[in-house]
């Protein structure tokens, strides 16, 4: 490999996740996304609610039957002159903390938003998880088709709900029925929209100027309520800034319909021009920069039964520096081993394939029998450990309590193995014998269940718990946490790897808890 191949393929790859509010059309514009990559022919097969048929992410009776897919998917695509990776982030109820872990894998997000209801509770959420590492956020403002919300109200609210500067790259002529297409400010022109072919890349007809005769010919009185409103919002939003939006504090904003395919390609067009290529990551040791010849990697997923006929675990490694080449020795940091990897997973539209060559920005599928965990860091010898791929406060919990008493044991291995995992974070409290379950989806529990009978034959139910927060915490300051452990002891637990965490019935305890013991650091995240 040369260096100069090396930089080729890292200044090609685009890594990136989206973040919506449920029901906001991630999944429509995965699937158009998909449709501008050549991977799928006809637009409509990556959800099974919508085709009928399943896709390969389904992996459990469950999911089906709920239409939902719990899977983080990877998709690898060609756009433009880039390869562009999408990491599919489960967007429903099943929530999990698999979205949150997989934002902390790619360079930048593309944030959707229903455009008739604005920001949502849930684009909060996984916005404030991009801001632990700035990443950039490109904005689409989805729906156009329908009857929305006034456009510069919509930008406001971006603005001062999530606290970043918005500039509208495209700008909507009309909505609903009278959606007539966008005019995109950095190429002056207008391009129209035709209704009902959202299942194909469109013929689009473009008006080169804003003030093409042209345009009052095709649109007419719309053109100049066009130009009025640029005016306006040339004023009350602010210029694309390559420079602020690779800080993640000004995002470039698009205008279209998922559904009717229009304007996914003016986004994609963005994404390829200005998103980050892979970016360096920090090691507890030193910063990796990506052109750097060594391979190096780390885990931030760890999925089972991915595929009912295979039974097995794939733990998911983003690719930080380097290459990967089939059957390279790599070094499992943790262990201090030497591992041979003979066949990593390459995930084309959700197919498992085998691959020869990867590079940084790539996430490739490791199989793993149950020794890797997720913040795993693999490298071709450096003992080094990648930071940053934290562990969220759960903000579900429930006991777990078992049919058949006699399995105590096997429960509490099932537990702390699915933990490791990352499936779902179990606590101890100190005073007692119970064994808390704690999630940030709904899901993970049905899911946890589920596991412990397959794979660990362990029969369990839940019974609900007065918690409603956790805060793992920690003291330079022995005698302060001497004297907290004492007496806070009914408050805290064990997680999985034996960190000390208070667990707090209502958030007023929570706080009271804070101001009674100011010596202690109460947090939301924990890194692995
Ligand atoms: P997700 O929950 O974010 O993955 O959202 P989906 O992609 O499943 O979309 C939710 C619903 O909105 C579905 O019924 C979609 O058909 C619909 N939808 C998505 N995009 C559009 C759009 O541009 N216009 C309209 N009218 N409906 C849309």
């Amino acid at each position: 490999m040369s260096n100069q191949q090396l930089q080729q393929e890292i200044d090609s790859r685009r890594t990136f996740a989206i973040i919506s509010h449920p029901d906001a059309g991630k999944t429509t514009i995965t699937e158009k996304v998909l449709l501008f990559g050549a991977l799928i022919q006809k637009a409509g097969t990556v959800k099974g609610k919508k085709s009928g048929q399943f896709a390969t992410s389904d992996w459990m009776e469950m999911e089906k039957e709920r239409g939902i897919s719990v899977t983080t998917s990877v998709m690898q695509f060609p756009y433009n002159h880039c390869l562009v990776n999408l990491l599919d982030t489960p967007g429903h109820e099943d929530f999990s903390e698999d979205t949150y872990r997989t934002l902390t894998a790619v360079d930048s997000c593309l944030m959707v938003i229903d455009a008739a209801k604005g920001v949502e509770e849930r684009t909060i959420k996984l916005m404030e998880v991009t801001r632990l590492r700035d990443t950039p956020i490109l904005t689409f403002m989805n729906k156009m088709d329908r009857d929305i919300r006034d456009p510069i109200d919509l930008l406001d609210e971006v603005e001062s709900v999530l606290n970043i500067a918005c500039a509208p790259i495209t700008w909507p002529i009309g909505c609903g029925k009278e959606f007539k297409g966008v005019y995109h400010l950095l190429r002056d022109e207008v391009i129209l929209y035709k209704s009902g072919m959202g299942h194909t890349i469109q013929d689009v007809r473009i008006i080169a100027g804003i003030n093409n005769p042209e345009l009052d010919a095709t649109i007419g009185s719309l053109a100049e309520t066009l130009r009025d409103e640029l005016e306006l919002v040339q004023g009350a939003s602010h210029p694309f800034d390559q420079e602020l939006f690779l800080k993640g504090e000004l995002t470039p904003v698009f205008f279209g319909t998922a559904l009717g395919n229009f304007g996914v390609d003016h986004m994609l067009d963005g994404l390829t021009e200005w998103a980050p290529t892979p970016q360096p990551r920090e090691t507890n040791s030193r910063v990796v920069q990506p052109h750097e010849p060594g391979f190096s990697g780390f885990v931030f997923k760890i999925q089972a039964n991915m595929d009912p006929k295979h039974r097995d675990r794939v733990a998911f490694l983003r690719i930080c520096s380097g290459k990967y080449e089939k059957g390279m020795k790599m070094r499992h940091v943790r262990l201090g081993k030497e591992v041979q990897v003979s066949h990593a997973l390459t995930f084309v539209a959700g197919d498992r394939e085998h691959v020869e060559e990867a590079w940084p920005g790539d996430i490739i599928g490791l199989h793993n029998h149950g020794t890797i965990k997720i913040g795993d860091t693999f490298t071709v010898g450096e003992d080094m450990q990648f930071t940053g791929i934290p562990n969220f406060a759960p903000e579900l919990f429930r006991r777990i309590r078992l049919r058949d008493p006699l399995k105590q044991k096997q429960l509490l291995k099932g537990l702390v193995q699915l933990s490791e995992e990352g499936a779902v974070q179990v606590f101890r409290p100190i005073d007692s014998n119970d064994l808390i379950v704690g999630a940030v989806g709904i899901l993970q529990f049905d899911v946890v269940v589920h596991r412990l009978k397959s794979e660990y034959n362990v029969d369990a139910l839940y019974e609900s718990i007065n918690v409603s927060t956790a805060r793992w915490v920690y003291s330079d300051d022995n005698k302060a946490m001497a004297e907290f452990k004492k007496k806070a002891s009914q408050n805290l637990a064990l997680d999985g790897g034996d960190n000390l965490t208070y667990i707090a019935p209502t958030m007023v305890n929570l706080n009271l808890a804070i101001e009674r013991y100011p010596n202690i650091q109460f947090s939301k995240t924990r890194e692995h």
